[in-house]
């Protein structure tokens, strides 16, 4: 990697469950990038619990533990936990101070600030090393992340505002909570996926290289979504496309959070699946979603 270059990021912002998993692991078999999954919950993640998807503990994972220890022994920090901690002081998406500061540019010459940037740098920087690409799919999804990137001298930013329809969203988080038991009000998850989305229409309209995409238009015509990402990442995603139109296997590497499908060896593209709430959510819950999140709804172009 040449040194002083800028790392480019290729970065989506928007809600959860909106395919960005498989998004990584396919974008990740480019013969130029490395798809590492959600980067900003490192702190979350490296600990002896989670697993990477080479089915190692993130600790004794070769590759992310070869990463962590390049990136402290360049900053100053007192260890891995707290270093990862500071970076959420500026990116916690639910900090309405943080997104104060990051609007007005508040406190962006600090001593403090410019150390959380050199600290991200750095660890990206690692990653870049350490897999031999030259750019980076990070799927954090936090569009307040995605906006400090932009800021960052080191970064050449590339921001994909990923969307899903939010009932399909909603239904998938209901499915989760119910498997743990839990409940998942549908008021809840219609308020969070508006608001993560006016969010990052926000981030986005401050990023200088954007584009907006909806999950559903890259299931039904992938060439077509890829060559627009491609466009505005000035990456040429050609094999990618003749992979997925060839029913390819995409290899999985070294996923460090997400959704579980990167537990696998190899995934498909697949085209079903996207759908499946239209039958499962319920009217009631469906009405709802609609009463609350329907200019949102709109904005996306869902009916
Ligand atoms: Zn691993």
């Amino acid at each position: 990697m040449e040194q002083g270059k800028k790392i480019k990021v290729l970065y989506f912002a928007g809600s959860g469950r909106s395919g960005s998993t498989i998004l990584n692991i396919i974008l990740g078999n480019h013969p130029q990038i490395f798809g590492g999954g959600e980067l900003q919950n490192m702190r979350e993640v490296y600990n002896d619990s989670k697993i990477c998807s080479c089915q190692n503990v993130l600790v004794n994972c070769e590759f992310w533990s070869s990463v962590v220890n390049d990136w402290f022994s360049k900053v100053e920090e007192d260890s891995t936990l707290s270093g990862f901690k500071k970076w959420s002081a500026f990116e916690g998406v639910f900090s309405f101070r943080a997104w104060f500061k990051m609007y007005f540019g508040i406190g962006e010459k600090s001593t403090e600030f410019k150390k959380y940037q050199m600290s991200t740098s750095e660890f990206l920087r690692a990653v870049q090393e350490h897999s031999k690409k030259e750019v980076l799919v990070d799927i954090s999804k936090n569009p307040l992340r995605a906006w400090a990137l932009e800021k960052n001298p080191d970064i050449d930013l590339r921001m994909v505002h990923l969307v899903r329809d939010g009932r399909a969203v909603t239904w998938s988080l209901k499915r989760t909570a119910e498997r743990q038991n839990r409940n998942r009000p549908t008021w809840r998850a219609a308020i969070f996926w508006a608001l993560i989305n006016r969010m990052t229409n926000l981030v986005r309209s401050k990023v200088e290289h954007k584009t907006l995409v909806r999950y559903e238009d890259f299931i039904e015509n992938p060439r077509k979504i890829l060559t627009q990402i491609g466009e505005m990442a000035e990456i040429d995603f050609s094999d990618i496309i003749n992979k997925i139109e060839n029913n390819a296997d995409f290899s999985i590497e070294h996923v460090m959070a997400g959704n579980g499908i990167r537990k696998a060896d190899t995934i498909k593209f697949e085209t079903t699946k996207t759908d499946g709430w239209m039958q499962k959510l319920k009217p009631s819950s469906k009405n709802l979603f609609k009463v609350l999140s329907y200019s949102s709804l709109r904005k996306f172009n869902y009916s």
